[in-house]
């Protein structure tokens, strides 16, 4: 089985053994003390926040995918729900409050960083607002920006997951919106 954490993770945790294999991607076991550890997907959750026919971006300001456009949110904490994580990040990155919000869908995704590549699960959420809160850059975003629909570009998206998530909202989920554009 390949992985690219066969090769970073060489030794047992419990014993030192370097008699490690892996029966599938996602563990590894050990044959000398019995260890086995599962490297399972993480969650995380996006937030698409829109307002007056424009979707807000945050610009990112570490790696990976540094200085691309990004969504508000990221890992989900041990212990808290997805609404609880979209709510805490978006304190975190743009210094508001989310009242409301309802979940979209969800995009697997791979998060490379110092070298290891995470699987993430991300799910997207939505938020709507009739006017633009006062929004901050702060945290892990250097920036951010409320960009219209039709001049949302693509390839300016860092990550694949937010990059289908954007687009499955806007060429599918939106038009199909309750009330239409706000
Ligand atoms: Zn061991």
């Amino acid at each position: 089985m390949t992985r690219e954490s066969d090769a970073l993770i060489s030794h047992c945790p419990q014993c030192g053994s370097q008699a490690l294999t892996w029966p599938s991607p996602k563990h590894f076991s050990c044959a000398d003390c019995g260890f086995v550890l599962y490297l399972n997907c993480a969650a995380a959750v996006a937030v698409i926040m829109e307002c007056q026919g424009k979707i807000l971006f945050g610009v990112r300001k570490h790696e990976p995918q540094l200085g691309m456009l990004d969504l508000p949110g990221g890992f989900v904490d041990q212990g808290e729900s997805a609404e609880e994580a979209v709510r805490r990040e978006v304190q975190e990155e743009l210094g508001i409050a989310i009242h409301d919000m309802r979940y979209l869908f969800s995009f697997p995704n791979k998060y490379r960083y110092r070298g290891i590549e995470y699987d993430t699960l991300d799910l997207i959420f939505l938020a709507r607002w009739d006017e633009p809160p006062a929004v901050k850059a702060a945290d892990d975003l250097a920036d951010a920006l409320w960009v219209s629909h039709d001049a949302v570009e693509y390839d300016k998206i860092g990550f694949g997951s937010l990059r289908r998530a954007v687009r499955r909202y806007l060429e599918i989920e939106y038009p199909g919106l309750e009330g239409g554009c706000p």
